[in-house]
């Protein structure tokens, strides 16, 4: 069997069909025909009110901070245990990120730590759904509605995701997804920004194309377009969109095949768990998932660098994530912590990812929880 790679992006087969369309229509800049499709998808899907393609999940996440005009010093709670996004898009406005620990089950947010790390700067929660599994957001919105905060969903690994029945990114005020080449729903880099705040939506225009009201001109709304506020330009061109309205309209498969890989990993991994080689993913009962990723839980005794060089010499490309950011030399210099960060301390050390995507077959599946085994029973 040849080697198996971590991740292998999907494509729908319409992919190139659509760019060429785009191509033959002669329209190229951002929000034509395809953007549209893509937003209508987006907010349907998410019961959102608005939806806006961005360049990448960070892109959006850099809107949502100058939405909420997070000025030098507010704080922002959300975890240590992401991806840089989530808290570089806040201290490019000054803002001080503020690290809570995560749930020993899902590593998302511990809401019931949240309250303990509210502060009179304190002006948002960023939850992030970490495996496109959600994070309790009944128990999160409570709170901020409590202390007058505001919720950006880092959705980025929750598209198609939800939490009971209600579409990750479309909870929180704000939320962010990302299709980047490494998730479900893919366009290279790309990404979008969810105004599920309806008072927030014109705004959003405003800043996503360059501080302009150009969105309401377009519309015929008003009858020319200025300079009105902050802004950038965060809109993608229209070869992008056609792209990811390939993906979106396979959407739902996805999806399905997703889940057929992941549960079939849950299956085989089960005896490996018994016997207290691993541990498996977590899913509260209030959570659908989209099978994003596959991860096990090494026992505190296993060496993961081994592990993890033990699967490649078996030609199994297995890696970890995340560094946490607390303890990275730009989360130490903009950030703080709020306690001890245990549970992310220790889980993310112990932390692999399998080889996860469309097209990974069954017998491939079965090899890399072979393999599994055998380094985890020889490193006890
Ligand atoms: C992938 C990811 C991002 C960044 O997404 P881009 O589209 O690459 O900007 C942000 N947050 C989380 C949790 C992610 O997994």
């Amino acid at each position: 069997m040849a080697k198996i790679p971590f991740n292998w992006p999907h494509m729908t087969g319409k992919e190139l069909y659509y760019i060429a369309e785009a191509h033959f229509n002669g329209s190229l800049a951002g929000d034509g025909p395809f953007t549209k499709k893509c937003h209508a998808w987006l907010k349907k899907r998410a019961a959102s009110s608005h939806a806006l393609l961005t360049h990448s999940c960070t892109a959006a996440l850099e809107m949502a901070a100058l939405l909420l005009d997070i000025k030098p010093g507010d704080e922002i709670i959300m975890p240590s245990y992401t991806f840089v996004s989530t808290a570089n898009a806040f201290v490019l406005r000054g803002g001080v990120p503020v690290f809570v620990d995560v749930r020993e089950d899902t590593l998302n947010l511990d809401e019931t730590l949240i309250e303990s790390a509210i502060t009179s700067r304190t002006r948002a929660i960023v939850p992030v759904h970490y495996a496109g599994i959600a994070c309790e957001m009944d128990s999160i919105m409570e709170i901020a509605a409590k202390h007058d905060l505001r919720v950006v969903e880092d959705a980025a690994q929750g598209v198609t995701a939800s939490y009971k029945g209600r579409a990750l990114g479309g909870i929180g005020h704000l939320g962010a997804y990302s299709f980047h080449e490494t998730k479900n729903v893919i366009s290279g880099e790309g990404g979008a920004l969810l105004v599920n705040d309806p008072g927030l939506a014109l705004r959003a225009e405003i800043i996503r194309e360059k501080g302009t009201d150009r969105s309401r001109f377009f519309r015929g709304e008003v009858d020319k377009y200025t300079w009105q506020d902050v802004g950038s330009s965060f809109l993608p061109g229209e070869l992008i969109a056609a792209f990811l309205w390939a993906q979106l309209e396979d959407a739902e498969a996805i999806l399905a095949q997703r889940l057929e890989s992941w549960q079939f990993y849950h299956t085989l991994l089960e005896p490996l768990e018994e016997k207290g080689l691993l541990r498996r993913p977590v899913v509260p009962d209030d959570c659908q998932h989209n099978g994003h990723l596959y991860y096990v839980l090494l026992p505190e005794s296993a060496n993961r660098e081994s592990v993890l060089a033990e699967l490649k010499r078996q030609e199994v490309n297995a890696v970890f994530h995340y560094i946490p950011l607390h303890s990275s030399p730009a989360g130490r210099r903009y950030g703080r912590a709020h306690g001890a960060l245990e549970v992310t301390d220790r889980q993310s050390n112990r932390l692999v990812r399998l080889p996860l995507w469309i097209g990974l077959s069954q017998a491939q599946q079965e090899k890399v929880a072979d393999v599994l085994q055998k380094c985890l029973t020889d490193v006890r």
